[in-house]
């Protein structure tokens, strides 16, 4: 069936089909690894690519995966580079002559405030740098453009908006214009143009395939691309605005509902400047989360004292969110998470 039902294809094949959705040409995707390990790829692609350069621009307070791997791969490296962790609003200023990459979440987890990729990716390529995005909350929630923005390289999660379902594999975005100009460091046999030859050297293959490794997880593959046929033909902007008027009814709900019981608004009101999620702050957040799940209402918590509400627009109804919103005030009211094994934590929150 590897060659049958073309499954050694499928990191290619299904990459095509999520292409669409991140404002990639078929070609300029394939699917993946984890995250992560993408945007170990990704990066050590970048700094090749800015041979002369040695300073990463990130954000302080990125997903800590994402900081970690970009430490992580410096301490490999001969040539000393830099990390510099800038605040949010003050990135663009942090970009220099040295910067080789702005390495950035588009929507950051905690807040689900959302960057201005096509203006970051300018000021980027203004510096003389590279822009990569990791899309993790943004694919498969509102329409992305990656080419249209100028981006030059990409990574997000295929189990998040993108319905992959539990550890999907990931996605690595590479602009056609760098795809024969360097090559990733992790160069497994099935990024070599022939591998089946099993010759000695590597040999990259031609285009996007050259930033792939091993053998794909074809069970979880064949999963995520299944879903991915339930974005087919569908209208991106109709989706967002859906994911806006959820969150501005999620909003009105948290004004009429929850105003008196010592939470605090963490998302930005406004439509431009957030993702598809509503944040909240409560000093016990962790336990309210886990009375809340017992509900029927799966939030995330997110250290120190975030409560996480994913805005689903492909499939939540608007009654869902009144109904996560009354769930909530009933905990709230009657005080439910004081209840001892709520605050038991388990290795995931
Ligand atoms: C969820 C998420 C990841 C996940 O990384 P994995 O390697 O797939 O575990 C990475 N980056 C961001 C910003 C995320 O939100």
């Amino acid at each position: 069936s590897l060659n049958e039902a073309r499954w050694n294809e499928l990191p290619l094949t299904t990459g095509r089909k999520l292409a669409p959705l991140v404002g990639a040409a078929p070609g300029e995707l394939a699917v993946a690894d984890s995250t992560s390990v993408n945007l170990f790829k990704m990066l050590a692609l970048a700094l090749q690519l800015r041979p002369d350069r040695n300073v990463i621009v990130t954000e302080a307070g990125n997903f800590p995966s994402d900081l970690y791997i970009i430490d992580g791969l410096c301490g490999l490296l001969e040539r000393p580079v830099e990390v510099r962790r800038a605040a949010p609003d003050q990135l663009a200023g942090a970009l220099d002559e040295r910067t080789a990459v702005l390495c950035l979440t588009h929507v950051d987890y905690r807040s689900g405030r959302m960057h201005d990729m096509t203006g970051l990716t300018a000021a980027a390529h203004e510096a003389g740098a590279l822009a990569l995005w990791d899309l993790a909350h943004s694919a498969g929630a509102m329409p992305v453009d990656l080419d249209g923005a100028g981006a030059d390289l990409a990574v997000g999660c295929g189990y998040k908006f993108l319905n992959g379902g539990p550890g999907a594999p990931a996605f690595l975005f590479v602009a056609e214009r760098w795809q024969e100009q360097g090559q990733q460091p992790l160069t497994g046999w099935l990024g070599h143009a022939r591998p089946f030859d099993f010759s000695d050297g590597f040999e990259p293959a031609p285009g996007i395939a050259r930033n792939l490794c091993g053998t794909p997880p074809v069970l979880s593959m064949a999963a995520l691309d299944a879903a991915l046929d339930l974005f087919g033909g569908l209208d991106l902007q109709a989706l967002r605005r859906k994911s806006e008027a959820l969150g501005a009814l999620l909003f009105s709900l948290y004004d009429q509902e929850l105003r008196d019981f010592g939470f605090e608004l963490v998302s930005p009101r406004e439509d431009a400047r957030r993702g598809s999620q509503v944040s909240l702050s409560h000093p016990r957040g962790y336990e309210i989360v886990q009375a809340l799940a017992e509900a029927g209402v799966v939030g995330d918590f997110r250290a120190p004292d975030i409560l996480r509400f994913g805005l689903a627009p492909l499939y939540q109804r608007y009654e869902d969110l009144w109904d996560a919103v009354s769930a909530v005030k009933e905990i709230m009211r009657e005080e439910r998470w004081r209840e001892p094994r709520f605050a038991e934590r388990g290795i995931v929150t």
